[in-house]
Formats: structure tokens, sequence, C-alpha cells
């Protein structure tokens, strides 16, 4: 099994040089185990926290361990009655193309004519499960609505804004950055207004955009955008925080908002959330979402990138904005 570890702890951006590619030889199954051999491995933005040594709501990646995150693939060899040899199963042992473990660490997936698994990774799974826990049980949005979205050409981003529009929001914003970017928002994704936050400062352009102003940010971006939301939200307005990507990378403490009084004379909510806690909410958005999906009523982007060699690439790519949708790794071909 080829698989990619996390060698030393990046210090701003990582480099190829944080991480080493290693074979595993995996013996006979015990009994009760599974051998699965990966499709598709995810690479997400939470990623980067966990390379830092630094206590969240996950540990840190172990150094000289294989990197954990979501992947779905397919059983080639199994001991255990319940997922059977040409079984379709998601789980979380990550960057590797071959995975043997103990069948309770994999989630068997149902497979549809129509539906390619990658979007088990992605709209219809823990992405799109972000999209809907944070409209609903986070910023608890309301028909009438009018929603901004940042980072919203990404896999979060894109789930979010669907859901937004299907949910009965009034107008949906989105800020992107990227031109292409800001124009597959309106034509493909339904969003009535976008920006590109790289032409100008955020806030005079979220003012343009929501001359009423927005009663509901989906935040996945943090600094400058959180800051103008604060000023374009109006009372009783709800954030959802979800993810600050813009520091991830960032070395030092990043600057707050400088407007925070806003909260306290509008009567704003900001409420920050992980998905960890929100898992009983799945049953009710797979739901809603097999509905809205098979209705046709739910588009999708997915960049994807070939080869497990490529990982680390994807990774740093997705970082820096390459993706629209959920970015991937499809590991059999290279
Ligand atoms: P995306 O598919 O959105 O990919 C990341 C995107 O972030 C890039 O494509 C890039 O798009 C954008 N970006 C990078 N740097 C910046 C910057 N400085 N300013 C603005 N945008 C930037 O990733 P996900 O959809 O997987 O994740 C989106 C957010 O949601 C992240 O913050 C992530 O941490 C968070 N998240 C939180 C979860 C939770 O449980 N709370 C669960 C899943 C994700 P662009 O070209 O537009 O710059």
């Amino acid at each position: 099994s080829t698989q990619i570890q996390l060698v030393t702890r990046p210090s701003g951006w990582p480099t190829p040089e944080n991480f080493r590619t290693v074979t595993v030889e995996y013996g006979d199954l015990q009994p009760g185990q599974v051998r699965v051999v990966n499709e598709f491995l995810s690479v997400d933005p939470y990623m980067r926290g966990r390379m830092n040594d630094v206590k969240s709501y996950i540990p840190p990646f172990a150094l000289g361990e294989t990197m954990t995150g979501g992947a779905i693939g397919r059983v080639v060899a199994s001991t255990a009655d319940e997922l059977p040899v040409g079984a379709v199963v998601l789980h979380q042992y990550g960057w590797r193309d071959v995975v043997q473990e103990d069948a309770a660490g994999f989630r068997l997936v149902p497979e549809v004519p129509g539906v390619p698994l990658s979007l088990r990774l992605g709209i219809l799974g823990m992405t799109g499960l972000t999209g809907y826990v944070g409209l609903t049980a986070i910023a608890e949005m309301k028909p009438g609505d009018t929603v901004f979205i940042s980072g919203a050409a990404g896999a979060v981003g894109t789930a979010a804004g669907q859901i937004a529009r299907l949910l009965g929001a009034k107008r949906v914003i989105g800020s992107a950055g990227s031109a292409e970017k800001v124009a597959r928002l309106t034509e493909r994704y339904g969003y009535d207004a976008a920006f590109n936050y790289k032409d100008g400062p955020v806030a005079d352009q979220l003012a343009a955009a929501a001359p009423d102003g927005i009663d509901v940010f989906f935040d996945n971006v943090g600094g400058e955008h959180l800051e103008a939301a604060l000023d374009a939200l109006n009372p009783g307005g709800r954030v959802a925080l979800c993810g600050a990507i813009s520091a991830y990378n960032e070395t030092g403490r990043p600057a707050g908002p400088s407007n925070m009084s806003n909260i306290i004379t509008r009567g704003l909510t900001l409420k920050g959330f992980t998905l960890g806690g929100y898992f009983h909410l799945s049953g009710e958005f797979s739901e809603r979402m097999t509905e809205w999906f098979s209705a046709g009523e739910i588009a999708y982007d997915e960049t994807i990138v070939d080869g497990i060699e490529h990982t680390v690439d994807a990774f740093l790519d997705m970082m820096r904005g390459a993706n629209t949708g959920k970015m991937l790794v499809r590991v059999g071909s290279s």
C-alpha cells in the first residue's frame, strides 16, 4: 500500500518536504477485517489545522503516521460478513491507496445508479452536511432571509448556496476568488449576486450586492469577510462561523474585526460549529438532499486530481483556490 505521512510540522504554508510517501505491506486478513482499495481521497482545509501541534477539537496528526481523512473505496477481501467483497465503504483512513483494518472502521454506502461515488465525499457527504447544518441548526435561516456566503464556490459554499435557495432565501450572495468562479455562482448555482473578493474591499462589494443588508452570513473565510459582514448584517442577523481559511496558513495572530460593537447594537448572534457535534442531523440532511438531488435541483462541481502521488499538491492547490466545488484525488489512475 502506498501511503502519505506527515513528517514535519509546517510553519505557514506547508511544502512537499513536510510529507513522505511510504510503502506498507499488509499481512493476511485477521477475522472481522476487510481490505479496501480506495477510489477517492478527500483533501480538506481542516487538515491544515491538524498539521499544527496545538490542542483543538481534534488532536494533531501524529508525525510519521499516515494522514487520516475521508476516503471512499471498495472491499476487495473480507472476513467480515457485514462487508462483503464488492461493497462500497466510506472511512477515515485517509491518504493511502489500500487499507486493511477491522470492519468496524468502515461505513457501508449504498451504490445508487447515476450517483458517482465521489459525491459521498462532497455534496452528498461531509461538505453538503456542513452547508445544511450551518444554515439550519446554526444560523437558523428562515424563508425570506438574505444570505451571504463566503468561500461560495468551494465544496461547502456550493452546497450552502443551493440549500439556502431551496430553503426559501429571498436573496443569496456569494464571494469567491476568481472571475470564473463568480460567473459560475450566478449562472450555475443560482446565486442572485456574486463578487470576486480580490477585486476590491469586501465591505464595498458586499454593500453593493446587498443594498438592503443581509440577515444570515455563512462564513468559510473569516478575516476581512467577517468584518464586512458585521457591517452589512441587519438587526437580529445570524452568523454561522464554519471556517476561517484566510488565516489557516498565517503564522501570527490574525487581527480581529474592528466593528464587534455591531453585535451588541444590532443584536446579532454569531455561532461557531464543528460538524462532529451535529451528526445527528445527517439522517434529516440525507433525506432532504436525496429529494432535491433526485429532482435535479442540485448542481455540483468536482476538481479531480489523478494519482495518489499528487495528493499533497491537490491539498495545497485546494488551499490556494485551484478547485471549484469539491477537491478530490482519484487514486487508481495516474
Ligand atoms: P473549499 O472547497 O471551499 O476550498 C477552499 C477554498 O478556500 C479555496 O478554493 C479558495 O477559494 C478559498 N480560499 C483560500 N484562501 C482564501 C482566502 N485567503 N480568502 C478567501 N478564500 C480563500 O473547502 P471546503 O468547502 O472543504 O471548506 C470551506 C470552509 O469550511 C473551510 O474554512 C473549512 O475549514 C470549513 N469547514 C468547516 C467544517 C465544520 O465542521 N465547521 C466542515 C467542513 C469545512 P477562492 O478561489 O474563492 O479563494
